[in-house]
């Protein structure tokens, strides 16, 4: 068994249901937390406990006696399970507007549009959104899209492509290189690089080395 682990399951044993009624705390996932304040106690011994109940909540919640604070506790702690089952539903919505604004980044990059473009796109995302999900508005809003974001949305894309190339390409069995010149908007040259290889098993990868 792992340090970690042997400590958690000691924590698990050490925690006592009747801490809850008794010093309103509770056990979530492998922290004791107070139910009033949500401060963790980082060495779950009773005295510890007690003692951040007696210095801090005992005054004002020592009226509940009883049933009463049965049902105090109960409902501690269902307030704090919403708190945290609505954090949870933010982290999860932050993680998927950054999500969506990587592909509307890269369908920008592949489609050769300026970055600012970003900034249209949400527009309409927004204007849809008002019509098909009035109160779902505030997940479109959440989509950063700024020309700025969408040039370094870009520029890690490229940077994990050309990381991914490099570890693909060391299994190549053959590959080939293509080279073309071309200019960009501003009339400035570039020159674009083609690759294309094949592994063992006969996976081709063909990608876009270089503009
Ligand atoms: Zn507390």
């Amino acid at each position: 068994m792992t340090s970690s682990k042997k400590e958690q399951s000691w924590k698990k044993r050490v925690f006592q249901d009747k801490w809850e009624n008794l010093y309103f705390f509770t056990e979530v996932k492998d922290k004791i937390q107070c139910c009033i304040c949500q401060q963790t106690i980082a060495v779950p011994k009773e005295y510890n406990v007690r003692r951040h109940n007696d210095t801090i909540h005992r005054e004002k919640y020592d009226g509940f006696t009883g049933k009463i604070r049965e049902e105090k506790v109960q409902q501690l702690k269902a307030a704090f399970a919403k708190q945290r089952h609505f954090f949870s539903g933010i982290n999860k919505s932050s993680v998927n507007s950054v999500r969506a604004s990587f592909v509307i980044s890269e369908m920008i990059a592949k489609s050769l549009r300026p970055f600012t473009e970003g900034l249209f796109v949400k527009e309409c995302l927004m204007k849809a959104s008002e019509i098909l999900c009035p109160d779902r508005k505030k997940v479109s809003e959440g989509i950063s899209l700024s020309a700025n974001t969408v040039a370094c949305r870009i520029t890690d894309l490229a940077d994990n492509m050309q990381k991914q190339l490099i570890q693909i390409s060391k299994d190549f069995e053959a590959f080939s290189i293509a080279l073309d010149e071309s200019t960009d908007v501003s009339d400035t040259a570039q020159c674009a690089v083609f690759i294309r290889g094949w592994i063992a098993n006969l996976n081709i990868t063909e990608e876009i080395a270089r503009t």
